[in-house]
């Protein structure tokens, strides 16, 4: 004797990206079968994470040249904000900062037409970083040299000095600069 045909069986339907992944959702906008994973909470429903990625796509207009005059500005600002903030103390850092990547995320798509990229918050922290290592090599060697003389002589009190003097400034100014800035460039 055999078995009876599965009722069920036609109605299954699978997960376009995960096809071994059963599942009875679909996206709002193109239709196809979604499972868990690869259903994302929109205001209009579940999508699949394609359509939201298109939908990404469309939004992130920035051409190459958007892109190379965005690093651009983001480095020749970093050069100023990493020369000048560190010699401004905890409390000028506090405001230099956010300031700083405010006009940093403001720059970067002014130079573009305000064309977004999707790695426009990258291309803002490693700018900042990168600038802000590059013009003070002099006070990381010096809190490195503070490091070792803590080693030989365990005397912590130039450490402390130059950390609160610039090193702290230095990275309250890094944060805060890449915060405001990669929030701007969301
Ligand atoms: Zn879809
Ligand atoms: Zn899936």
């Amino acid at each position: 004797m055999t078995l009876p045909p599965d009722p069920t069986l036609d109605e299954k339907t699978f997960c376009a990206v995960h096809p071994e992944v059963e599942t009875g959702l679909r996206c709002a906008q193109c239709r196809r079968y979604m499972c868990s994973k690869c259903a994302v909470l929109t205001e209009v429903g579940y999508k699949c994470r394609q359509c939201i990625y298109n939908q990404q796509s469309a939004f992130f207009k920035a051409t190459e040249r958007d892109h190379l005059l965005a690093a651009a500005v983001a480095v020749g600002l970093g050069l100023v904000g990493g020369l000048i903030v560190p010699r401004t103390f905890v409390i000028g850092a506090l405001f230099l900062g956010p300031a700083m990547g405010a006009l940093i995320g403001w720059a970067m798509l002014r130079v573009g037409q305000n064309r977004r990229g999707r790695h426009f918050p990258l291309i803002a922290a490693a700018a900042i970083a990168i600038t802000a290592l590059v013009t003070n090599l002099a006070l990381i060697e010096a809190i490195l040299g503070s490091f070792s003389v803590i080693s030989r002589i365990a005397n912590g009190g130039e450490l402390v000095g130059v950390v609160l003097q610039a090193a702290l400034p230095l990275v309250i100014y890094v944060v805060a600069s890449v915060l405001v800035a990669s929030r701007r460039l969301r």
